[in-house]
């Protein structure tokens, strides 16, 4: 697992191809990442209680890590994952 919470990455597949967004969560065990803004599913939460209104919140989807690519963060071009960039030789932690 090379792509950790924190890194941006570039959507390749799906409504939000060539977007990019910040990884807010990985799970290793699906090999889903969750990125900030990128593919938002809408939930309608239901009130608990009597006579309080339902909510929607949106939240952004797990989506499959062969959709995204890391970005570098030093010069911000897609990068294959490892540990040095290969544009600006940067590492990328
Ligand atoms: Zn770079």
């Amino acid at each position: 697992m090379n792509i950790k919470r924190g890194h941006t990455v570039k959507i390749l597949a799906g409504k939000d191809r060539n977007k990019t967004g910040k990884v807010l969560s990985v799970n290793a065990k699906t090999g889903r990442v969750v990125v900030e803004g990128i593919n938002i599913v809408t939930r309608h939460e239901r009130s608990k209680k009597a006579g309080t209104k339902g909510q929607i919140i949106q939240l952004p989807g797990p989506m499959h890590l062969a959709k995204v690519q890391l970005l570098c963060p030093h010069c911000g071009k897609p990068t294959r994952i490892g540990l040095v960039c290969k544009h600006c030789g940067k590492e990328i932690k």
